[in-house]
């Protein structure tokens, strides 16, 4: 991490500084580009002045011409049929190769390590009436004519860049060196924790999460959370095994001393005993087909077969098949429901219906009275089973959707069944993307409203 970010840093930094330097350089000679189109055109102007009734004054263009190379221009001048008037090369050789040695080391002082290089403009010449009388070539090297103010300027511009360059790196280095450190330390923390939580041995420590760093903050939140729902998960998984046991022991101590009673002949067995035999049996098989239910449920993966069917049509039917058992408990069934078209697992919403209806029929005593009703609004279709019976009380609420969980009430009761109904009812409403609502009163009656999505 390190070395990616200070290889990053250096880089930019590197071609920051390269890019400042290289405008300000560009700035600058193109500001002595227009200062020289000006004194290219005054000394064009000045030449031509050596052009008069038809004749160049040869004297003038030398000392000009000398002039001019001592200001740093090269200038070569041609007549109209093109015969060079003047050259830097017509004074004497050696003159020539000093003054140019001269103008060259100059113009290298600021860009030392770049020869400089020469630039050429060519300007036709035209007398006062407008005739072609020759042709002025002026060289000169850019960089000749930056001042001392120029180049100190530059030069102390160019230190500031490095300067920059050198804070900025370093900067980079130790900021860089932090913040990997740091991550480092966390993300090795983190996954020493994830480690620990996985072998079981350690649970999260909160401290991981005070971090400044958002992203490293949500990787210790997430493996939290993950380490909350494995815990629950086990929890819950205990509990049911230990659940199943408490279950299974009530019917399988029964059934064992019923047994040893009649095996150690205290007992003569009659048919009533052997009856109430098979019903603790009956009662097992009962608990062991529930289980397998719910597996089947519970999973979290429940495959929806869904199909467009008219759900009170589906809930008519149902209350169908109980009218015996609530006419034989004398418990009033009425049922109200409008059409209600919807697209849902048939099957499983019918058990939803079946689990509702055949706690009503458990929990409600006998005269009592049970409304069903089912309606659509705004998208959702809605159950609604309303009885009058015992009712649950406000501290098993929270539980009664957990499995094999019986409020106190109902455990009492020989009617109460393993409390894995309502564990079902929630995993089918939810797999649908539905609500289920629970409202109850001790001795008042509970009303239970499941909410669905019409599609
Ligand atoms: P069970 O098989 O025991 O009925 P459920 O999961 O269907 O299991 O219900 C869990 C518990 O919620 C029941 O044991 C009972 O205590 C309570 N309960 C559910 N429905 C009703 C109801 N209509 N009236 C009173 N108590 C209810």
């Amino acid at each position: 991490m390190l070395l990616t970010h200070g290889a990053l840093a250096v880089v930019t930094i590197f071609l920051v500084t390269l890019a400042t330097h290289m405008l300000i350089n560009e700035h600058f000679l193109n500001y002595i580009h227009e200062l020289q189109s000006e004194e290219h055109l005054k000394i064009v102007k000045e030449f031509t002045e050596f052009y008069r009734d038809g004749k160049w004054n040869r004297e003038q263009i030398s000392k000009s011409g000398q002039e001019m190379l001592a200001k740093g221009y090269l200038i070569t001048l041609t007549d109209s049929q093109g015969q060079t008037l003047w050259s830097p090369q017509q004074i004497d050789p050696q003159t020539y190769r000093q003054t140019l040695e001269q103008i060259q080391a100059r113009a290298g002082v600021y860009f030392k390590t770049v020869k400089p290089s020469l630039i050429t403009k060519e300007y036709p010449l035209k007398s006062p009436d407008n005739l072609s009388i020759g042709k002025l070539t002026i060289s000169y090297y850019d960089t000749y004519f930056l001042n001392e103010h120029d180049i100190l300027f530059l030069n102390s511009l160019n230190k500031s860049l490095l300067v920059i360059a050198g804070i900025s790196f370093l900067m980079v280095l130790l900021f860089s060196t932090r913040i990997s450190e740091t991550m480092g330390r966390q993300l090795g923390a983190i996954v020493e924790a994830a480690k620990e939580i996985a072998s079981r041995r350690q649970s999260f420590r909160d401290k991981l999460i005070d971090t400044k760093i958002s992203e490293i903050k949500e990787l210790a939140y997430a493996i939290k959370q993950l380490e909350e729902d494995l815990r629950e998960q086990e929890e819950s998984n205990k509990r049911l095994t230990a659940d199943i046991a408490h279950e299974l022991r009530t019917p399988l101590a029964t059934l064992q001393s019923h047994l040893e009673a009649l095996i150690e002949g205290i007992w003569e067995p009659t048919r009533e005993r052997l009856i109430s035999c098979h019903e603790e049996i009956l009662r097992m098989t009962s608990l062991v087909n529930d289980l397998e239910k719910l597996n089947k449920y519970d999973t979290g993966q429940i495959e929806l077969n869904k199909v467009k069917f008219d759900l009170s049509s589906l809930v008519n039917n149902i209350i169908t098949n109980f009218q015996r058992d609530f006419y034989k408990k004398k418990i009033a069934l009425t049922f109200s429901g409008q059409p209600c078209e919807i697209i849902a697992d048939r099957e499983k919403i019918g058990q939803v219906v079946v689990n509702l209806l055949t706690n009503s029929l458990k929990y409600t005593p006998e005269g009592g009275e049970v409304f069903i009703n089912v309606f659509q609004r705004g998208g959702l279709s809605h159950i609604v089973v309303n009885d009058n019976g015992i009712g649950i009380a406000k501290k098993d609420l929270p539980y009664i959707f957990d499995r094999l969980y019986r409020a106190d009430a109902s455990r009492a009761r020989s009617t109460g069944g393993a409390g894995i109904g309502l564990a079902i009812v929630k995993a089918i409403v939810e797999a649908h993307q539905g609500k289920i609502q629970v409202t109850s009163e001790v001795g008042k009656g509970t009303e239970v409203i499941v909410t669905i999505p019409n599609r």
